[in-house]
């Protein structure tokens, strides 16, 4: 198994980060999740960009510029020789004196790695998630894809633990996003979700799925959207980079919709794989 670090692709036996690394130390990073099909990365330069956005909202200077980290990741891609899988990338402001105050001039830490994924179930086939929905604890900027991830990992566990799984995190009734997924409602033949921003992760999926409806005339209506209406939509779906859309069977001990994948989920979920294959095919 091979590591990208700091510029270096090595196996990841040999790789080291120290002690006084302030990932380790204070969660002081950030990092993204690409998906891989046919071996290439599917919405590349979006996640790229969300990597910029991200680590400028902790005001971390990247170590590596972008091209070059854009080589060394198709290279580590190469090299590992994962076609159906993921990278997962994170970015610190490495190693120094521990001291809650930025070093003056930060070493920074890339580390990056591929992990193959096994095949995702066709659309409208699969078993449905179930969500168990729980407060939201989080800090009050989930647009940056940080590396603290305490208040999803806990949620999560809690979900799993009695036998859900995924965890949607509602607040004052108002549902924002899962632990590890955005989260939609179809209202009135409408795709509704909540504003991307202090409570919403911009999920590279959500994005794609939004030009996927736009092109099949379905309206998206980003707006608050509420628990009491989420239990009674005709269908309710999760989004993210590894699981693509999954279908939505159990809100708590409710069941949504007929017990089985809604039409406009299924849909959708087709075009993104369309859209998958014109990308990574050839
Ligand atoms: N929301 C949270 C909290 C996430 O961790 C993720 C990542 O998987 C998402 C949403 C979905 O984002 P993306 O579609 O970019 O994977």
């Amino acid at each position: 198994e091979l590591v990208y670090i700091n510029g270096e692709i090595i196996p990841m036996a040999d790789a080291r980060i120290g002690v006084e690394d302030r990932g380790y130390q204070f969660a002081d990073g950030v990092y993204e999740v690409f998906r891989l099909y046919n071996g290439r990365p599917f919405t590349f330069k979006e996640h790229l960009d969300r990597l910029e956005r991200s680590a400028a909202g902790i005001k971390l200077a990247l170590p590596t510029p972008r091209t070059e980290l854009e080589a060394g990741l198709l290279k580590l891609v190469d090299r590992s020789g994962v076609r159906e899988g993921m990278i997962y990338l994170q970015a610190t402001r490495g190693v120094a004196p521990r001291n809650h105050v930025f070093p003056e001039s930060p070493s920074g830490t890339v580390v990056a790695y591929c992990r193959p994924l096994p095949p995702i179930p066709n659309p409208g086939e699969g078993e449905g998630a179930k969500l168990m929905a729980v407060p939201d604890e989080r800090w009050k900027r989930c647009w940056i894809k940080s590396i603290a991830l305490l208040a999803n990992v806990l949620a999560k566990n809690e979900a799993v633990s009695q036998g859900y799984d995924e965890a949607v995190f509602v607040e004052n009734g108002v549902v924002t996003e899962c632990s590890a997924s955005n989260v939609f409602a179809i209202i009135n033949g409408k795709i509704v979700t909540h504003p991307v921003g202090s409570k919403v992760l911009p999920g590279i999926t959500r994005e794609v799925l939004f030009q996927c409806a736009a092109e099949l005339k379905i309206e998206v209506d980003e707006r608050t959207l509420m628990e009491s209406e989420a239990v009674r939509a005709q269908e309710l779906f999760i989004t993210s980079t590894t699981r693509e859309i999954s279908w939505v069977a159990r809100w708590n001990e409710k069941y949504i919709g007929q017990g089985r994948c809604g039409p406009l989920t299924a849909k959708l979920h087709r075009a993104i794989q369309q859209r998958v294959r014109q990308e990574t095919n050839g």
